[in-house]
């Protein structure tokens, strides 16, 4: 029903304007951006995408959402999610007369199909890609499920857009990593108006404790050992089975699927690191997100550029230490990450005399649909190879 009440409302933002409307109408439809300060932030969020943006901020949203805000002024039929009920701006006219009637009849437009397909399902949110890709993978058919941020996004430094918390308010579960990995996001969904289960992924982890700005705090890149994934999916599963207990079979099939290739990939990636020479089982990376890999997989990790979070830059001072530090210790070559700026990275690769990898690591996030890394399993693969590749180890 809300997706009929929207679809009347936002037709008519385009054309009719507010003239002879109730005041509780006019409110409605006030979508067209420069009114949306009068309304309530929970619908102002809905309206988000309204005007000014883009199909990016459109992607955020939930399909539901999506449709809800679709026709509205600027996203036009070009959309990707050009959702059944849409009218294109040619048959605007003609079709404002029949979309007017079905308004004072009370709306009763059809809904989309879309809606139709997700009606019943829970909205399952998930913050990170990795954590995402997990979700989607348990949870399959009988969720839906909307990931927050793309491939490549920096959560350490990601920024909500208003989109996200309708994303939260409207999810009946949120799955987010903890330990701080995604800081803006987890006071975002600590807000005020999120009922959803929450659930800290990694948090169901020990955590290693690294040194940060003088103090320990925990590390929270847990998912760089295949382990640390399997307990990370497992808890996905739980908690899938706690929101829809009619689909338990089907999640822990899936998460059983999931586990055993996780399990191979560990076998894998212990094999792989072990035909580097002993020597050369060093790791320097641009930010400190591989703790857990090195520990799991007998690597040293000589140093990062920069610490656990991604926020602070690098002195001239640390620049010059990481260089020598390479030096010294006869690595063969350093690592660039794909959430990352590598500007920096291939300074201290120069300043040390050492080649840069070919690859780069995928740290934070999986990578782009496509992409060697597009997947949780597949980054853990990609890393390896990139690692083995340019530390000296054995083909595979
Ligand atoms: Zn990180």
């Amino acid at each position: 029903m809300k997706i009929r009440k929207y679809l009347c409302q936002i037709n008519l933002t385009n054309s009719l304007g507010r003239e002879g409307l109730t005041r509780n109408r006019e409110q409605e439809i006030y979508l067209s951006g420069k009114y949306t300060q009068d309304l309530d932030t929970q619908t102002r969020n809905r309206v988000y995408c309204s005007n000014s943006l883009s199909r990016n901020s459109l992607d955020k949203l939930s399909t539901e959402t999506r449709n809800r805000v679709y026709c509205s002024n600027s996203l036009s039929q070009n959309s990707p999610h050009k959702p059944g009920f849409c009218i294109s701006a040619q048959n605007m006219w003609s079709a404002l007369g029949i979309l007017l009637a079905l308004w004072m009849s009370g709306c009763t437009a059809p809904s989309s199909n879309i809606s139709a397909e997700s009606e019943g399902k829970p909205l399952v949110v998930s913050t990170s890609t990795i954590i995402a890709d997990m979700a989607e993978k348990i949870g399959g058919d009988e969720i839906e499920h909307q990931g927050i941020m793309e491939p490549g996004a920096d959560p350490h430094i990601y920024e909500p857009v208003p989109a996200d918390s309708v994303a939260f308010e409207e999810a009946d579960l949120i799955v987010y990593n903890g330990y701080n990995l995604e800081p803006a996001l987890i006071k975002l969904m600590n807000a005020a108006g999120v009922k959803a289960q929450k659930l800290a992924v990694a948090e169901k982890v020990t955590a290693l404790q690294n040194p940060e700005q003088g103090e320990l705090v925990p590390d929270p890149h847990v998912w760089g050992d295949a382990e640390n994934g399997i307990v990370m999916v497992n808890a996905i599963r739980d908690a899938l089975v706690e929101l829809s207990p009619e689909d338990k079979e089907v999640f822990m099939e899936n998460a059983a699927r999931l586990v055993e290739e996780l399990q191979q990939v560990d076998i894998w990636i212990n094999k792989q690191i072990a035909t580097i020479p002993e020597s050369q089982r060093r790791l320097v990376t641009t930010h400190d997100a591989f703790e857990y890999y090195v520990k799991a997989y007998g690597l040293e990790m000589t140093g990062t550029l920069i610490g656990m979070t991604t926020e602070e830059q690098p002195s001239a001072q640390t620049v010059k230490n990481l260089a020598e530090e390479i030096k010294k210790t006869g690595v063969p070559a350093i690592f660039a990450e794909t959430t990352i700026n590598p500007k920096l990275i291939t300074t201290v690769a120069e300043e040390a005399g050492v080649k840069l990898a070919a690859r780069e690591l995928y740290s934070d996030s999986i990578g782009a649909p496509g992409s060697e890394g597009d997947s949780y399993v597949k980054m853990l693969i990609s890393n390896t190879q990139a690692i083995v590749e340019a530390l000296g180890g054995a083909n595979y």
